[in-house]
């Protein structure tokens, strides 16, 4: 402890996941099933014994630093994407990156968890945490005192996005292409991703753009049409991106 009003934490581990960049990864955990993820426990927590009796849960809470945002600082009111981008909020009604404290908060489904070359893992599914986030507490996800059915969801209802995606041939290929050299199902991956439409709000209505994400070594273009949207070929960033 720093003062009575100031704190300084370790990471307890690192996420290793298929996010490479902000720019694709949906809102909130739970929503692109398909994403995998893991956390590495960082020494001197990365014993099995910190972690015995966690498997018997389905769930846990990550809690995380939002570390690509600590350069921007915050703002008191935000724009949240829900909406629209056009009326602001109080930053503590929001679950922006960009807070005092940049500290996130996500529930993820709970997979296997090994010792693999002296090294502890935790593997995640569904998650929304890019690649490289630290971890500062794991903590189980209690149902009977976590899950609030009444609960009210404010401004931020569950979105709609009712377009589809669609492939192209060149696009099908090198989703095969890549399946067949990294056993990725990378084509239901990006799917669930562009269908929840992971534009930023200011973008909403333009169409015809094109975007390009990255996941894992892969930089994934695609298109919006006023109906659906186009995926339209993957581009390999290996040469760029040595870390496969
Ligand atoms: N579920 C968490 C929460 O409520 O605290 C995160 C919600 S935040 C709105 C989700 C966004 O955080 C993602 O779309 C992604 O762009 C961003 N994000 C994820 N990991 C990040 C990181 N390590 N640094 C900065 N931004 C990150």
């Amino acid at each position: 402890m720093l003062s009575d009003h100031s704190f300084s934490f370790a990471s307890i581990g690192v996420v290793h996941s298929c996010y490479r960049q902000k720019f694709g990864i949906p809102r909130q955990p739970g929503l692109v099933t398909e994403a995998t993820a893991r956390i590495e426990l960082l020494s001197p927590f990365n014993r099995l014994d910190t972690l015995e009796g966690l498997q018997s849960f389905s769930h846990i809470w990550v809690h995380f630093i939002f570390h690509a945002c600590l350069q921007e600082g915050w703002k008191a009111k935000i724009r949240p994407p829900r909406l629209g981008g056009k009326n602001k909020v109080g930053v503590f009604a929001t679950r922006s990156t960009h807070r005092p404290n940049p500290i996130g908060l996500s529930v993820v489904k709970l997979g296997k968890i090994y010792k693999e070359d002296k090294k502890v893992f935790i593997d995640l599914h569904g998650a929304d945490l890019l690649d490289g986030t630290p971890v500062i507490d794991i903590k189980p996800y209690l149902p009977y005192a976590d899950a609030i059915p009444e609960a009210k969801d404010g401004f931020a209802p569950i979105s709609t996005v009712n377009k589809e995606v669609i492939f192209t041939k060149q696009a099908e290929q090198d989703c095969i292409r890549y399946k067949q050299t990294t056993q990725r199902d990378i084509r239901s991956l990006i799917k669930q991703i562009i269908a929840q439409d992971p534009r930023p709000a200011y973008l909403i209505n333009k169409t015809e753009r094109e975007h390009g994400m990255q996941l894992w070594n892969v930089n994934v273009k695609w298109k919006v049409h006023t109906d659906y949207f186009e995926v339209l070929y993957l581009e390999d960033c290996r040469q760029r991106y040595q870390d496969e």
